[in-house]
């Protein structure tokens, strides 16, 4: 995807490639057999790329339903007139749960506390709970764990003020463990048989999430998937079944050049003093930092395309400004565009090397993105 520069007067700004949505969800969806459920995870205002916008795409490019991680993210997708199916994926609190209902959404039922306080804020709102239960299965954190999961589906079938939707887990280690995975789904199929075929035959079935989607079976009993990081176009692992379906990259991030100068060699650059220039060294401050969502892991190490060219960043990245040599460049100057992810010229930032330099996992570069970079929609065809 190439930069117009007049696209956008901000100083620091991501674009946000719509079409490039429609495009990976046409892939996955190709790619799961049809009865399969598309639940869109749009939690972090969807990975970063912006809720509103994303959410209503998503939709039109053909998902099912959505999830978030809490009430507050469903509130907003609520506001924007979204009344698809919403799952909370996080565990619910007490105080949250009469406005869960309210709106309308589905549920995580993790623990058989966190079910009857739900059932008591239904009984006293009158509304049914949508619920689904999530079982641990070696994950360690939401879910109630297996060996106790048999109650909590006896509680909840047992009970008219639930309308049971759905059962599911999670994996921990599906982007680099397939045992482990395969360990995890053989658990979570033997707790299936616990549930009457009756009841079972009716539920939403999942477990995968975009890095399980490498072992989805058609002809396991599994009829949704929860995916996040590849609709964003960003396979979770490369060499997998996933990559061969080639994800596009929807979010590029860029900032502008505000300051083009000369130093001599000897300068000690940015805060601490951590790069001292062994050469006489032009400079460009590009005007994005740690407030932006580049993280100073990646001072002395990441690099930004200014010109098409790779500048490495010089000394601390902070809060507001980046410092990168342009020195082998001719003609750096004001006003140019500093691409942080994404393509420039003939060179691209890929998530995976942003997440080298700055040593983080791709999901985290991208929701790492702050309110103060700008959103940018591209919403015609590339
Ligand atoms: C965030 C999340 C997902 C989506 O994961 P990706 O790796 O981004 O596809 C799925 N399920 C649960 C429970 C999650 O918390």
């Amino acid at each position: 995807m190439s930069v117009n520069p007049n696209r956008s007067a901000a100083r620091a700004w991501v674009e946000i490639d719509l079409p490039a949505i429609d495009r990976n969800v046409g892939r996955i969806k190709q790619a799961l057999p049809a009865h399969v459920r598309y639940v869109a995870v749009v939690k972090a205002d969807a990975y970063g790329h912006g809720m509103p916008e994303v959410a209503t795409r998503l939709l039109q490019a053909g998902v099912d339903s959505f999830a978030v991680a809490n009430v507050a993210e469903a509130a907003r997708l609520r506001e924007i007139g979204h009344d698809a199916d919403i799952l909370l994926l996080s565990p619910t609190l007490p105080g949250e749960m009469p406005r869960a209902l309210s709106l309308g959404l589905d549920v995580t039922l993790n623990s058989l506390d966190e079910a009857k306080a739900i059932l008591a804020a239904a009984a006293k709102s009158g509304a049914k709970a949508k619920a689904h239960v999530k079982v641990d299965t070696g994950m360690g954190r939401a879910g109630v764990w297996h060996e106790r999961a048999a109650e909590l589906f006896a509680f909840v079938q047992a009970s008219d003020a639930f309308e049971w939707r759905g059962v599911y887990t999670h994996f921990s280690d599906a982007d680099s463990d397939a045992a482990y995975t395969q360990g995890q789904r053989a658990i979570f199929l033997r707790l299936l048989e616990l549930i009457p075929v009756a009841v079972r035959s009716g539920l939403m079935i999942h477990a995968d999430n975009s890095a399980g989607l490498e072992s989805f079976s058609a002809s396991a009993p599994f009829n949704a998937v929860r995916v996040g990081l590849m609709q964003y176009g960003l396979p979770p692992s490369t060499g997998s079944f996933l990559a061969s379906l080639r994800p596009e990259p929807v979010l590029s991030f860029h900032a502008r050049v505000v300051l083009v100068k000369d130093l001599p060699a000897g300068t000690a650059v940015s805060y601490n003093r951590t790069k001292v220039l062994t050469r006489p060294t032009r400079v460009a401050i590009v005007a994005v930092g740690y407030g932006d969502g580049v993280p100073t892991a990646a001072s002395n190490r990441g690099y930004f395309l200014v010109r098409g060219k790779r500048c490495p960043i010089l000394g601390r990245v902070t809060m507001d400004q980046t410092i990168v040599d342009v020195t082998d460049m001719a003609g750096a100057a004001v006003g140019d565009i500093a691409t942080i992810l994404g393509a420039q010229g003939d060179d691209r930032i890929t998530v995976a090397e942003f997440c080298a330099w700055a040593d983080c996992i791709p999901w985290e570069a991208l929701c790492t993105l702050t309110q103060r970079v700008q959103r940018v929609y591209r919403t015609d065809r590339t």
